[in-house]
């Protein structure tokens, strides 16, 4: 039988709803668990997306979302400044191609306005002095100018950091295999272990209706995978420098996009459609197709040629059409943080605050625990340094003067830093994800192999046990010791 351990609070998943939740929720005296199916954090939808803090114009009025992404950017920038993390202000261009879409530019206006969110509209001639690529079509131009761009899963790793260090206890390749309820509360059962709490969140992403039915069928949502599909152009490709979208629609959502992201490359896409399989994340050639069809109408000259990446990701789409925040019908302290769909990234920091204000501290009394630390240091990035920082850290550990990663410029020392912080790398994504090595145009094919070494030695592991992302993918399946 797996040992059963007590918290006060289980939150399944650790997306950015459940780390940034997490983060929140440390900053009391309570026991928290958060749980992952996956071997690190952010695998999900947190991982795979177009990484920008919508400023809030886009939610329909009377909606959660237009309630809490408005809020959740305001966040933003302390938020990244307090924990360490990547925040730039790249501002967003909505561009419209002739009368109809310039209408649908005054309502988007007219709800910023209600919204306090700051624009200002240009002339398409106007657009074009900035960024010379818009197409000759786009006639009309409205300007969000607080639009920023993030590194989406350093934010999620950034919030579980803070709350494992505030005694959040994490626990990854645990999924959550079924619910059970007991007296004033519930057992959230994973293979080796059974969490016991009084309140459990259900932040699973695209799992979030199979979890909500292991409590009861009384589930008023249905999921339904939504694909979107991008290029990573090189970091070099002086193609646009601020985010361009086409007027947003009903059916396809905002549309494919230009976004220049934190470091410099730019992702163009994502396409919009459904799937069957929750695991199905893979890029397809339909997919990847109409999103070269319908950049070419906002955009010219698009130099795809410069693509060292294609990716997907999958939206936890809904026939709600908005958030599901709630506690689930006859089911107390079950809370559903479900259908979080785009803009959940940018309202997570609100997202966070209204489970704990509006359903959380309803069901207990929250006690601050005055030993919490809500910030995080940002860790040593050479890139960042200036030349005499560089030599000064060389000196004081010389692993950082030895380069692994030489599209990226990422130094051994940063590699086993991310390895033994909280929350470390424990795969080659894992360190990836955190340091950067791999995300340049080799794509790996030099430093994949430094970054296995380098992890087999500081984790005492044989390199063949050493996998690429999740448990059983292996690299490696011998080694000669010769
Ligand atoms: C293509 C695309 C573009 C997007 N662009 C933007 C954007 O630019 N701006 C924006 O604001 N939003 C954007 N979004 C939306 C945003 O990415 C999501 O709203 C957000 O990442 C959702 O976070 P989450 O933590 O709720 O879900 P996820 O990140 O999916 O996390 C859910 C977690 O639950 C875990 N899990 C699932 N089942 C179980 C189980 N049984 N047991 C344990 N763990 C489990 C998963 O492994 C996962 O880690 C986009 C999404 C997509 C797909």
């Amino acid at each position: 039988m797996a040992e059963t351990k007590d918290y006060d609070i289980v939150i399944i998943g650790a997306g950015i709803t459940g780390t940034m939740l997490a983060r929140e929720l440390s900053a009391y005296k309570l026991r928290i668990a958060l749980i992952d199916k996956e071997n690190d954090i952010a695998d999900g939808a947190t991982m795979a997306n177009s990484a920008i803090v919508h400023t809030g114009y886009d939610p329909e009025d009377g909606t959660l979302q237009a309630r809490l992404n408005p809020e959740g950017a305001r966040l933003y920038e302390k938020l990244c400044a307090d924990i360490g993390c990547r925040y730039k202000t790249v501002g967003a261009y909505i561009v419209a191609c002739g009368e109809e879409e310039e209408r649908h530019l005054d309502v988007l206006a007219d709800r910023a306005k209600r919204r306090g969110i700051e624009y200002k509209f240009m002339t398409g001639d106007e657009a074009r002095e900035n960024e010379p690529n818009l197409s000759g079509e786009v006639t009309r131009v409205l300007d969000f100018y607080t639009t920023a761009v993030i590194y989406p899963w350093e934010v999620a790793i950034a919030c579980a950091e803070v709350a494992v260090k505030n005694g959040t206890e994490l626990f990854l390749n645990s999924p959550c295999t079924g619910i059970d309820r007991t007296m004033g509360g519930y057992i959230v059962h994973t293979p080796n272990l059974d969490l016991k709490a009084g309140i459990v969140v259900n932040a699973a992403g695209v799992y979030g209706e199979e979890i909500a039915k292991m409590v009861s069928d009384d589930v008023h949502f249905r999921i339904r995978p939504r694909r979107g599909e991008y290029y990573v152009l090189d970091n070099d490709v002086d193609f646009v420098c601020h985010i361009i979208f086409p007027v947003p629609s009903k059916e396809k959502g905002k549309g494919v996009l230009a976004v220049p992201t934190v470091y410099g490359n730019t992702l163009i896409g994502p396409n919009s459609d459904y799937v069957d399989d929750p695991e199905d994340n893979g890029t397809s050639v339909d997919g990847l197709g109409y999103v070269r069809a319908h950049i070419g109408k906002v955009l010219k000259d698009v130099p795809l040629n410069r693509s060292i990446r294609t990716f997907a990701g999958l939206r936890p789409s809904s026939d709600a059409h908005d958030f599901v925040i709630e506690e689930q019908k006859g089911a107390e302290g079950f809370i559903n943080a479900s259908c979080i769909e785009s803009p959940g990234l940018a309202s997570s920091p609100a997202i966070a605050k209204y489970i704990i204000d509006e359903l959380i501290s309803k069901r207990r009394e929250l006690v601050p625990n005055e030993n919490a630390v809500m910030t995080r240091e940002r860790p040593v990035v050479m890139s960042e340094l200036t030349p005499e920082q560089r030599s000064e850290q060389i000196k004081r550990d010389p692993r950082y003067g030895n380069m692994i990663c030489r599209c990226e410029q990422i130094s051994e020392g940063e590699i086993v830093a991310c390895i033994h912080s909280t929350c470390g790398a424990r795969s080659v994504k894992g360190v990836k994800k955190r340091v950067r090595p791999g995300m340049g145009r080799c794509q790996g094919g030099f430093c994949e192999p430094r970054v296995l070494e380098r992890l087999a030695r500081e984790l005492g592991a044989d390199p063949t046990e050493i996998v690429l992302d999740e448990q059983g993918s292996n690299i490696l399946d011998s080694v000669n010791r010769k």
